[in-house]
Parts: C-alpha cells; sequence; structure tokens
C-alpha cells in the first residue's frame, strides 16, 4: 500500500503539482503504528486528478475528493481545501480550494495536520503536531471553543483519539469540550453510534468512556449507562465494585473485539440500576436480564442500529445469565441453547463477563465444551424433526394449539435422546394424544 501511495504522489508532482500524505497515516506513522490508510493531499484539482490517473470516483467532488485505485488499494486524493463558515455545530457552509497551509489549518487536532512528502520524507507541519506528538497531547488546531463550535462530532474524536493513543487531552482543549458537550445534540445519531462504536472496539475503551462520563458526553448520549456509576453490587460476586466499573472491565475482556460484542458487553447489565433491591443480606438484581434486553433495545434504536445488529444485541444481553444453571440443564435445553445464532457471541459475553468480577470459568468451559463436541461430531444441534405439523395431519390430527405443545414435546424427547426414529415418534403421539382427547 505504501508503494503505491508513494506512486500517486510522483505521478503527480511529475504533472508539476505539489502532493504529499497527510492526517492519519502521517500520526501513525510518527507514531511507530501500522497504517490503516493513506490519505494524501494536492493542489491538483479533481479534474487534473483524473486527467492524470485516468479512471477515478469522485468520492465527494464538492469537497474536492477522489478516490484513486492503485494495486488493489483505494487511495483518497483530496484538493487543498479552506473551510468556509460552520453553520449548525456540524459543516461547513462552503468549501473553497486553499494552500497546504490552509489545509492543515481546517483539520480539527494538530497531530492530524500532518503532512509528509514521502519521497523525500520532508515534513510540513504548521500546527506543530510533531511537538504534540511528543507530549502526548490532544490538541485542536487553533482556538478550540470555535473549532468545537464549527463541528461537535470533533467532540468525540478528541476522545477517541485521547482514548486509543494513551494520549492526554490538552487543558484548554478539554476546558471547551466540557463546555460544548451538549452541542453534541446537533449530530445524527447515526456518526454518534460509529464514533461510540470505534471507541468500544478500538484500544482502552474503558479510558474513552471515562473521558465521556467526566466531560458530560455520557449522560447527555448514554444515561442509562451512567446510571450504572455507583450502583453496589454483592462483594461476594463482585469483588470488583460497582456495575459501571464492572461494565468497563468486561469490555476490556471481551474477545473477539467486534461490534456486536462490545455493544453486547456495555450493555449486558443495563438492567441493574432499575432492579437493585438490597435484603438483610445481600444485593440482588432480580430480572436485570430481561430488562436490560427492554433498556438496550430502546438505546440501540435511539442510535440507528440495524434490526439485524438490535436483535443480536439485546438476545444477547437477555440470555446472559441462563449460563448459571447450565449444568441443571437436560440435553434438550441444552441443545436448545447451542442453536441460537448468536451463540458463539453469548459465549464470548459470559467470557467477559466471568473475568470481570470472580473470573470462575466452569460454565463457560462447560457450555463450550459441549459446543466443541457438537462442532467436531458434525451432528447438527438441532436434528430436522422426526414429525412435521404436515406429518401430524396426515395421521389425522387437526390442526390448533395443540399441534405446537405435540411438536414441542417431540423435540424435547427427541433432543434428550428418548424417541430417535419417525416410527417411534408416530407411536409416542399416538399414546399420549389419542384422537378422543383431541376431537
Ligand atoms: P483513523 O485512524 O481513525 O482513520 P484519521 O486521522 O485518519 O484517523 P479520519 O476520520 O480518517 O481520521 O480523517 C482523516 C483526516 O481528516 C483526519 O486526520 C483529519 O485531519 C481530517 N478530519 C477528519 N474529520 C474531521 C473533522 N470532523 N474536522 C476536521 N478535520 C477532520
Ligand atoms: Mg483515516
Amino acid at each position: 500500500m505504501q508503494e503505491q501511495a508513494r506512486q500517486i504522489v510522483r505521478r503527480l508532482k511529475d504533472a508539476g503539482f505539489d502532493a504529499r500524505w497527510v492526517g492519519g497515516c502521517v500520526r501513525d506513522a510518527l507514531l511507530g503504528r501500522t497504517l490503516k490508510d493513506i490519505d494524501i493531499a494536492t493542489d491538483a484539482t479533481p479534474g487534473d486528478v483524473r486527467r492524470i490517473f485516468g479512471d477515478v470516483k469522485f468520492a465527494g467532488a464538492s469537497f474536492g475528493v477522489s478516490l484513486v485505485h492503485l494495486g488493489g488499494h483505494t487511495f483518497e486524493v483530496a484538493t487543498f481545501r479552506r473551510d468556509g463558515r460552520y453553520v449548525d455545530c456540524r459543516r461547513p457552509e462552503s468549501v473553497e480550494y486553499g494552500t497546504a497551509r490552509q489545509d492543515a489549518l481546517r483539520r480539527d487536532f494538530t497531530i492530524n495536520a500532518i503532512f509528509l512528502d514521502p519521497l523525500t520524507n520532508e515534513i510540513f507541519d504548521p500546527a506543530d503536531g510533531q511537538g504534540d506528538i511528543e507530549r502526548r497531547l490532544i490538541r485542536t488546531v487553533r482556538e478550540p471553543r470555535e473549532r468545537f463550535a464549527e463541528d461537535a462530532l470533533r467532540l468525540l474524536r478528541a476522545i477517541r483519539f485521547a482514548a486509543r493513543l494513551d494520549f492526554a487531552i490538552e487543558p484548554r482543549t478539554w476546558e471547551a469540550l466540557v463546555e460544548l458537550a451538549p452541542t453534541i445534540r446537533a449530530i445524527s445519531p447515526e456518526r454518534i453510534r460509529d464514533e461510540l462504536t470505534m471507541m468500544l472496539v478500538g484500544e482502552h475503551p474503558a479510558r474513552a468512556f471515562a473521558l465521556l462520563d467526566t466531560s458530560g458526553l455520557l449522560a447527555l448520549l448514554l444515561p442509562e449507562i451512567a446510571a450504572m456509576k455507583g450502583v453496589e453490587q454483592g462483594e461476594r460476586y463482585h469483588p470488583e465494585g460497582d456495575v459501571f466499573v464492572h461494565t468497563m472491565l468486561c469490555i476490556e475482556n471481551v474477545e473477539p473485539r467486534t461490534p456486536v460484542t462490545c455493544w453486547a458487553a456495555l450493555l449486558h447489565d443495563v438492567g441493574k440500576p432499575g432492579t437493585f433491591a438490597r435484603s438483610a443480606d445481600r444485593i440482588t438484581f432480580y430480572g436485570h436480564d430481561a430488562v436490560g434486553a427492554r433498556i438496550a433495545e430502546g438505546i440501540l434504536r435511539r442510535l440507528r442500529f440495524s434490526n439485524d445488529d438490535i436483535r443480536r444485541i439485546t438476545a444477547i444481553v437477555a440470555r446472559h445469565m441462563r449460563f448459571m444453571q447450565a449444568h441443571d440443564w437436560n440435553a434438550a435445553t441444552l441443545r436448545r441453547f447451542l442453536s441460537a445464532e448468536t451463540i458463539h457471541e453469548d459465549l464470548a459475553i459470559h467470557r467477559a463477563d466471568c473475568l470481570a468480577c470472580h473470573g470462575k470459568l466452569a460454565n463457560w468451559e462447560f457450555v463450550s465444551g459441549k459446543l466443541r463436541e457438537f462442532e467436531e461430531s458434525h451432528e447438527p444441534v438441532l436434528p430436522p424433526p422426526l414429525l412435521t405439523g404436515n406429518d401430524l395431519i396426515g395421521l389425522g390430527y387437526r390442526p390448533g394449539p395443540l399441534f405446537a405443545e405435540i411438536l414441542a414435546s417431540l423435540q424435547e424427547e427427541q433432543l434428550n435422546g428418548t424417541l430417535t426414529s419417525t416410527e417411534e415418534a408416530r407411536q409416542f403421539v399416538a399414546e399420549k394424544w389419542p384422537f378422543e382427547t383431541t376431537s
């Protein structure tokens, strides 16, 4: 990827234009981190870029961004620009082409405003981003109050970069961030969701949430999570502390780190604040799984998650306590539990949940061991039914509420291994539900 990105710069320069790498890739290169993607800035206009590279797509022609494909990679080639006046805390009224300096000064944070010429290794850094990398600081380019007022998404970006890189937020930047936290309301739920997801799946998510909390953003965006703070738990199972502390540990422990597992970890105990009860000898949260699933659904809808994500995440929240009884399940219950579409994520959350408190993994080992046995045996967890509704009609039963009861009972016996053939199933039905009781 780096070779192709160098080639693009070379071709632009050969055509007489200025071109350099800029933004996240330069920051990450200076920090010795792996580069995710390489953005190129140039004084060539999108029209020039098209003439030089032929087949390019315009990502946002009005923003001067072209997508150049080379060697299987796609690069954003953006014309230097300066932003016009910003309206409603989120977008510039107009965009005009400008100089490299103006392009640096419209960027959000100093560490994101460094240019690198990949052919000479020359750095252009008008906002002293290198100094802030050295000092490990997130600082806005120019006046923080103005920059956050221009675009409130930067409030979340500041926290995301501070957490991911483990940088401090420079005091004046932080002061403005706290002051302008309420302007986050101007940002669309989708963009907020995407920033929060990047914080959750990225490095140091607990640090991101601590910063969201102290800035006031957590109470504005996720009051249900802020409500976990100070909610005590029983010492015996939860030596780690309150529900918020436990949740943060759970997020840090969850593996693999996908949007679904990380949001499920964040939300698994969201029903606890509302179900807290203290008796003489202990603290309980009866029904917090079901209550939590409902609260989680509200949060996820508000943040415009897809129906598929909502279904999966709320199912995980609703199921997360079931592991406690795993040793008492019969074969049928176990197999039905293992057949859920979220079973791997259920296991991931349960494991992280245990590691975030008592650390005992006996139930996790039991259930994941059973799942592995099935996967290795190639025996389906849920085999095709011995009899279907149509078979029952063929046997002379009339469709009705009894059908579901019979089919459930047949599945129970089949999964427990007490019925193994269609013939046995027919006999079982005939004995248990003789015709006179059904008509
Ligand atoms: P990541 O590694 O998360 O992709 P990044 O720095 O590359 O980090 P992007 O969102 O990809 O971040 O944006 C690329 C660059 O565009 C940033 O480095 C920054 O210079 C600029 N930028 C992005 N969003 C904003 C914004 N809201 N306001 C000002 N500049 C921005
Ligand atoms: Mg990027």
